[in-house]
């Protein structure tokens, strides 16, 4: 059996048939909609605030029309997020005033550079997600899949090109596009029947999976993952386990086909995995339910091996739940590695180029980490 269809029939057994009523599901994706809407709303205007902001510190982007139509573009696009924007802007910064720290510092962004380094002449700024910047390896992908080095659809390919989604960009970018044959199911939300289960539902060939796809372990895990991003996860789960008590322990899922509104999911890539699901949950504020603190409690569904697992005072995690009893409960590597935003397993994540879930505003995926690109 795939492991997908093992993580399904997992799921469907594990969720009560009341949860499964299509009519709540539909509620249910409807909810996190609206949520995500609001989200979106609020960070365009904060990205909107920082390209004043950086247009006013250096008036040069003014004067680069090209560059301020790019900008304004990804202001506008609401799969682009605020730190890329900051990323973005910063580029920016580095290209056009050669380094000037003062102008970066000045927008929190932080600098080593000296402020009063002089500039340098100003050389083609550079736009991340531009056809110049795709990598090698992509376009040599892009070539063999789709006949042109951009990934346009091609070769009878359609190409994940085409999707607007925030995490298609980076992923277009860094490892190429997926090629695929059908229509993309029309997916929602979260809600499991949007799931793709299977390359079969969307037509990517089995030839691309076994080229970019490959079994890889680290830790004591064996997982699916695209083979660019193997050693880079190793590193990380290498890294982790020694600092954080043998954590990340259970993976859940490298390569799953899926994806969700129009777009997929960077797991789809192979680029994407989720670990010890039980304790880091997908949810909003990033809490385990009292549900899930009671199993975790418990020690239910294989979750007794994390209670020995000590926060930075010498509480282990059984200690800690105990305290939280019918209530929510910070999931286990908030509790071991520290707040969101400042998270220790996270950082190590980082260091080897890979983002944490649990990072993202709105809804937190604390199980999921994410190839950078
Ligand atoms: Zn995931």
């Amino acid at each position: 059996m795939k492991s997908y269809e093992k993580n399904w029939q997992k799921f469907i057994s594990e969720t009560k048939q009341a949860d499964l009523d299509p009519k709540k599901l539909e509620k249910h994706a409807k909810e996190l909609e609206k949520e995500d809407k609001k989200e979106k709303e609020k960070e365009e205007k904060q990205k909107q605030a920082a390209v004043k902001k950086a247009t006013k510190a250096a008036p040069i982007i003014n004067k680069n029309p090209e560059v301020k139509k790019e900008l304004e573009k990804l202001v506008k696009d609401p799969e682009i997020d605020f730190s890329t924007i900051l990323d973005q802007i910063k580029a920016l910064f580095d290209s056009l005033m050669g380094g000037l720290g003062a102008f970066a510092g000045g927008l929190g962004f932080g600098s080593d550079e000296p402020a009063d380094k002089p500039a340098a002449a100003a050389p083609t700024p550079t736009i991340k997600y531009s056809a110049a910047n795709m990598s090698p390896f992509a376009k040599a992908n892009n070539e063999k899949w789709f006949g042109n080095p951009a990934g346009s659809p091609g070769k009878g390919m359609k190409s994940s090109i085409t999707s607007a989604r925030r995490y298609n960009k980076k992923l277009n970018f860094s490892l190429g596009a997926i090629p695929f044959t059908k229509d993309m199911p029309a997916a929602t939300g979260e809600n499991p029947k949007a799931a793709w289960r299977g390359n079969s539902a969307v037509g990517i060939p089995q030839k691309w999976i076994g080229e970019n796809i490959g079994g890889s372990s680290a830790g004591g895990m064996s997982y699916q993952i695209n083979k660019q991003c193997a050693p880079s996860l190793k590193a990380a789960i290498d890294e982790c386990q020694q600092k954080y008590q043998g954590l990340p322990m259970v993976d859940v899922g490298g390569f799953v086909v899926k994806g969700k509104r129009g777009g997929f999911s960077s797991h789809a890539w192979g680029a994407a995995i989720d670990f010890d699901s039980r304790v880091n949950p997908y949810s909003r504020g990033g809490l385990l339910s009292p549900a899930a603190t009671t199993t975790a409690l418990a020690g239910r569904g294989g979750t007794s091996r994390y209670h020995n697992i000590k926060n930075p005072q010498g509480t282990t995690w059984l200690e800690y739940l105990k305290t939280r009893r019918g209530q929510k409960a910070d999931p286990l590597y908030v509790f071991v590695a520290g707040q969101y935003g400042a998270n220790g397993i996270a950082a190590i994540f980082k260091k080897h180029g890979w983002s944490w879930g649990g990072n993202y505003r709105g809804l937190k995926d604390g199980m999921h980490f994410e190839y950078l690109g």
